[in-house]
């Protein structure tokens, strides 16, 4: 570790400046709400700029932009569009350190990961709808009738910390790529990452009100936008508690909602898998981004006669899961996203421990830094399918192991969640994990290590949400259908 190199990286100490404008109908533009967000730096516990809170009348003007700027947007041909798209990808590509230094300090992602994947993965997305948006309408027939896809308004886009500018950009690419406007409230611990995103959008020329900006209260500003009569549909992503909140107050207008929510993935690892390689694997995924994903292999599942030794190898991959500053080039782990977080995660540790699982790395008396939000890399054994650690998502890095007996075990020990998000199966026989992954009551499942596939459609079963993201199921999502009888 070098902890005097982190201390006096530039990421660290240059200062952010405050944000004291909102950006609405193609401008910054001052906000009607008074308050502000102080936004924490979560391993230093400072905080290091504010933004402002806005109220409902600065949600009324910006769905009002939005409302404005959707003739023009959606008439203009599919390659106007993704020209501007064009231009947003080159602005924001220009300020890719920017994105990922702003992500480590409001978020805490290792600088490393960061870089990757909380800078490097939107813009591969927003390439990716670059692309999809210039491609011509795709219309089809069906006997008399020419079948359309229109674009379906406003949307309003209400997102989530974990992955801030990749879950924005999933949403605000999709939509402007399929002819709407948008109108964003990012999440309040990192908001951050969102003005540079509008910098590059003002800086690329999009016309005024095709995407607006408003940082504000969930409860406040969330709200309004969900319950907004001219926001034709909401994307979201977050809870599964805010997602049901949400749900019904667009559904007091018969308003379309796309829901990305909360997730508990297995990692099904039956007893001819190249065990090492999956178990690495495994506590990896477990533990990316401080274990702050959604889509993150929760729980281990390993045939009863591999599972003492994937518990030697979990411990041991656990052990390297270094924690420290995020501008470390050693840090694995970073600090968790808020105070409130570690101690939820804290919690969610005793309860395992006290439900009778057995502690094989980390847990709440491990060594962590003095100062930030942090909690070791914590491996849970021997954990019953029913309790709580098994059922609920804990948002930090613990990772519980489950032993099965059978094939059919693992798939009811799988599916017995009420989310559905992710998953991954591991054979050395490829035919038969893809038969276990088949019945996975899951949205993507990655068999031995198949890699993300951001074109590939996003999205859960059961309580893991309505709709796709990403890729052309992605910018699907953003159209109504029309057919057209001759
Ligand atoms: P959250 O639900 O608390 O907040 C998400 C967003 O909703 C934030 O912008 C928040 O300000 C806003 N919000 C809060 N209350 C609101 C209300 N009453 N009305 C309208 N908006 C409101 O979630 P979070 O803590 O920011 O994120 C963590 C959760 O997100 C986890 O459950 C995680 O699994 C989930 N998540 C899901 C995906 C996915 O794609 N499925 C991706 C990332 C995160």
């Amino acid at each position: 570790m070098d902890l005097a190199a982190a201390a006096t990286h530039p990421g660290r100490t240059t200062p952010i400046a405050d944000r004291t404008q909102l950006f609405i109908g193609g401008r910054w533009t001052a906000p009607h709400g008074t308050g502000v967000i102080a936004v924490e730096d979560p391993t230093t516990e400072q905080v290091i700029a504010h933004v402002p809170a806005g109220d409902t009348v600065d949600v009324d003007r910006a769905v009002a932009a939005a409302k404005a700027a959707f003739g023009p947007w959606s008439a203009l041909a599919p390659a106007e569009r993704a020209a501007f798209l064009d231009r947003l990808h080159a602005a924001l590509s220009a300020r890719a350190e920017d994105v990922a230094a702003t992500v480590a300090r409001e978020l805490g992602t290792p600088l490393r990961i960061a870089t990757k994947v909380q800078a490097g993965l939107p813009l591969t997305v927003l390439r990716s709808y670059v692309e999809l948006a210039g491609q011509p309408e795709s219309t089809h027939t069906v006997g008399n009738s020419l079948i359309v896809g229109e674009p379906v308004g406003v949307v309003g886009a209400i997102t989530p910390w974990n992955y801030p500018l990749h879950q924005i950009m999933a949403k605000v690419a999709g939509a402007l790529a399929a002819g709407c406007t948008v109108v964003l409230k990012p999440a309040d611990l990192t908001p951050l990452v969102a003005y540079l995103l509008f910098d590059a959008i003002e800086e690329a020329g999009l016309p005024a009100g095709v995407a607006n900006l408003v940082t504000g209260p969930g409860s406040v500003v969330g709200s309004a936008i969900a319950a907004h009569p001219d926001v034709d549909m909401v994307s979201f992503t977050g809870s599964t508690a805010v997602g049901a909140r949400i749900s019904h107050l667009a559904a007091d207008r018969i308003a379309r909602v796309a829901l990305e929510l909360g997730g508990k993935s297995a990692n099904v690892i039956l007893e001819d898998a190249d065990l090492p390689r999956a178990v690495k694997t495994g506590v990896a995924n477990a533990f990316l981004n401080s274990g702050q994903t959604c889509t993150a292999w929760t729980r281990m599942l390993v045939h009863r006669p591999r599972y003492e030794e994937a518990l030697a190898i979990a411990a041991e991959a656990a052990a390297g899961q270094t924690l420290g500053d995020p501008f470390d080039r050693g840090t694995r782990l970073g600090p968790l996203a808020s105070a409130a977080q570690r101690e939820t995660v804290r919690g969610y540790i005793a309860q395992g421990l006290a439900d009778g699982a057995r502690l094989i790395a980390g847990g709440l008396d491990a060594p962590v830094p003095d100062r930030g939000h942090f909690v070791a890399a914590t491996v849970l054994a021997d954990v019953d399918p029913d309790s709580t650690v098994a059922q609920e998502e804990i948002f930090g890095p613990v990772l519980v192991v489950i032993p099965f007996d059978s094939d059919e075990e693992a798939v009811a020990i799988a599916n017995n969640s009420r989310y559905g998000l992710a998953g991954a199966v591991w054979s050395g026989d490829e035919d038969r994990a893809l038969a276990v992954a088949r019945r996975l009551r899951t949205g993507a499942v990655d068999v031995n290590g198949g890699a993300f596939n951001p074109l590939a459609p996003f999205g859960g079963f059961k309580q893991s949400g309505i709709g796709r993201e990403l890729g052309r199921h992605g910018l699907d999502e953003f159209l109504e259908t029309k057919a057209i009888q001759r």
